[in-house]
């Protein structure tokens, strides 16, 4: 087996057969030879400085009804909210004092009407931060919308696919949201020059690993420059309340697997895998990620932002714990890397 995992890292790809292999293997010499193989990759390429990128999560509104998601719209308990121009600026500013050269915008899908709004709070913040990327997770909209935000000064687009499986698409979500649709925005994000990030959640209901080998071959396939991938957590107001949580081992070998795969990617250790074992993050690293992105949102609204039970925000999972991150980075023998962290499409690896 670790013969798959050379296969992997000197080839990029591996048969189908092959990757669900991987993914069953109950060796743990495999499992820790294909995580230390990813993590090698990762410091060849990026050393030993982890990205990081600011998260301000612009609305809990969100005319979508996913059923896995804590800030669906049919879920009547949460109280909901919309940050302000000048909440999302101050975060912002409060932000670039601390170093973080990236915002990531996140939110649940406002409706339509508030297109305009979104495009001119992405130009202000493009206008006063002109050094800084800025990503945007703001679900699906037609392509003159990502257009717009594109010209307003948007660099990055996260949208993770979920499911490459029509069948367990329709399973996790209502029947007026499609994958066709998901996919099509895919592609027009890549098309008006974004960097684009997708993934899935693992551990999803009804997910098995056969669908997980889909989803290697659609990123395999699609080539995206950033991969996000968090372990399910259920919620309990959503109709998965009583689904079990995503493993975070199958989290860490799919890091590993996709570093092999894209040794330049951007690959965020996520929170969600940091809500689950304390050692997330850490963990991530040590499977090949090279990203986490800490909570800049204003406090007094982060706990209204569950998309799941038990998510972190405090402490080194938020922007005001910069220093317990250091200090959890310092004790693997790794730093932040307060740069931009643009992907870099010329790197290639040596065979
Ligand atoms: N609305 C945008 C979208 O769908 O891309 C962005 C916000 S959405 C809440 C961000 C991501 O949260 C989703 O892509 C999904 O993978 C993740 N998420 C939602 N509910 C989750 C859950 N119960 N457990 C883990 N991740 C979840």
């Amino acid at each position: 087996m670790k013969e798959l995992v050379d296969i992997l890292r000197d080839e990029q790809h591996l048969e189908s057969r092959n990757y669900k292999a991987l993914l069953e293997c109950d060796d743990e010499s495999v499992v820790t030879y294909l995580h230390e193989q990813a993590q090698n990759v990762a410091i060849e390429h990026f050393g030993h400085g982890i990205f990081v990128r600011g998260l301000v999560e612009l609305t809990n509104v969100c005319r979508n009804d996913c059923y896995y998601c804590g800030i669906r719209k049919s879920n009547s308990n949460v109280e909901r909210y919309v940050l302000t121009t000048e909440q999302v600026l101050q975060s912002c500013k409060r932000g670039y004092e601390l170093g973080f050269r990236t915002f990531v915008l996140q939110g649940g899908e406002l409706s339509r009407e508030k297109a305009p709004w979104i495009i001119d709070l992405i130009g202000e913040i493009r206008k006063r931060w002109s050094d800084c990327a800025i990503t945007l997770s703001l679900g699906e909209w037609p392509r003159d919308v990502y257009k717009a935000m594109r010209k307003a000064g948007a660099d990055r687009y996260l949208l993770r696919h979920e499911t490459h499986n029509a069948e367990h698409y329709g399973k996790l979500h209502p029947t007026e949201m499609s994958l066709n649709n998901r996919i099509q925005c895919l592609s027009w994000l890549k098309e008006l020059g974004y960097q684009v990030g997708t993934g899935i959640m693992v551990g999803s209901p009804c997910q098995s690993l056969d669908n997980i080998v889909e989803d290697i071959e659609f990123i395999e396939h699609f080539k995206p420059e950033m991969i996000g991938l968090g372990p399910f957590i259920p919620q309990h107001d959503t109709p998965f309340a009583s689904h079990h949580v995503g493993s975070a081992e199958l989290t860490c070998r799919l890091y590993s697997i996709f570093r092999l795969m894209f040794p330049n990617a951007l690959i965020p250790s996520t929170t969600a895998l940091n809500s689950i074992t304390p050692k997330g993050r850490i963990m991530g690293i040590k499977a090949g990620s090279n990203v986490v992105m800490p909570n800049l949102s204003p406090t007094e609204y982060r706990d209204n932002y569950a998309l799941y039970d038990g998510k972190s925000h405090i402490n080194a999972e938020a922007a005001e714990g910069i220093a317990q991150l250091e200090a959890q980075l310092a004790s693997i023998g790794y730093h932040i890397n307060w740069s931009r962290g643009d992907f870099k499409p010329t790197i290639k690896r040596k065979l």
